[in-house]
């Protein structure tokens, strides 16, 4: 794969690297299924060939439901409104951990939906609007005239145009650069701010009376989405998971991981990392995460080698070492 092709491109192109006869194991794909603590899941889909969406949630509080990222496509925006409307409160906030496209895309129509709700997030999507996803939309749009995207990608690249084109209208309404615990729909919840880390700020939630949090795409399958992180920072930001109390890990891309099962995905990451970082074969770090993370990856070793591959070249030639100082 190309080195430096925007990620909204290389997502959708890692998911056509593996061949297409290749069995994969599509993520399940529940809508607001409960997981106890007044806390719904709706399971981001990963499809071959397509672009993720991230998993996205749904948590109550006396005054009304507060909804944990909004997906990138139709399909998963849809699952949202119905957990919404079958689980009865009015939706008063949204809460994006981060601003990539399969945790955002959703805003303007449930915004739309429902008048009045309010988006957190930090204000790193500022940037990004004018840097990573501008360039991104001219690359995508330039790739899309010269028919270099596969057909089955064409249809997210092209929703992913249309989407930064209203970028403005994925912009929070109340920004949180720096970690606070605040009540959103009246409900407690400590907003962690991790600098440098996936992104240039993420924002994960510790729910203290589940021990849960709630990290976004600090934690993802079936490979860590390295596209705009700063791997130092982000190892940084997982141990501050860890350090948090939480018994229970729900990820940007995923099944719900117990502590336990957070802290080895934890110790896969830094050891891909540190490979990448050294000066062996590229190919042993793939191994070595395809081997330390095979619980979650199932069958689908293809496409997770294909963007292992893609991503340790990343680390290994230094291209995301701007993220770390941005
Ligand atoms: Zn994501």
């Amino acid at each position: 794969m190309p080195r430096g092709l925007p990620a909204l491109v290389a997502l959708a192109l890692a998911g056509c690297a593996a061949s297409p006869s290749v069995e994969t194991v599509p993520a399940p794909r529940t809508y607001a299924h409960g997981i106890g603590g007044a806390t719904f899941l709706i399971g981001g889909g990963f499809e071959p060939g397509r672009s993720p969406d991230g998993n996205s949630l749904i948590l109550y509080g006396p005054e009304g439901s507060i909804l944990v990222d909004s997906g990138r496509h139709a399909a998963h925006l849809t699952a949202i409104e119905q957990g919404l409307s079958s689980l009865g409160f009015p939706l008063v906030a949204i809460v994006n951990t981060h601003w990539h496209l399969d945790h955002v895309s959703g805003n303007p129509a449930l915004k739309a939906a429902h008048p009045g709700v309010k988006v957190y997030g930090t204000s790193a999507i500022d940037g990004a609007l004018t840097g990573f996803l501008a360039k991104s939309a001219e690359f995508a749009r330039k790739a899309l005239a010269d028919g270099a995207i596969p057909a089955s990608a064409v249809p997210d690249v092209e929703g992913d145009v249309a989407t930064i084109a209203r970028g403005a209208e994925l912009r929070p309404d109340m920004i949180v650069d720096e970690s606070r615990d605040m009540a959103i729909a009246g409900r407690p919840l400590s907003l962690r701010v991790a600098h440098h880390a996936a992104t240039e700020r993420d924002l994960w939630i510790y729910d203290a009376a589940e021990k849960r949090a709630i990290v976004g795409d600090l934690v993802t399958l079936p490979v860590p989405f390295l596209d705009t992180a700063c791997p130092e920072g982000w190892l940084k930001a997982l141990d501050g998971v860890a350090a948090s109390g939480a018994e229970q890990v729900v990820p940007g891309h995923g099944p719900i991981m117990a502590i336990a099962d957070f802290n080895r995905w934890r110790s896969a990451f830094r050891d891909f990392i540190a490979c990448a970082r050294g000066a062996g074969a590229l190919e042993g770090c793939s191994a070595g995460w395809l081997a330390a993370a095979a619980r979650w990856i199932g069958s689908d070793t293809a496409r997770a080698k294909a963007m292992a591959d893609y991503y340790g070249d990343l680390v290994r030639s230094k291209a995301l070492d701007g993220y770390c100082t941005a």
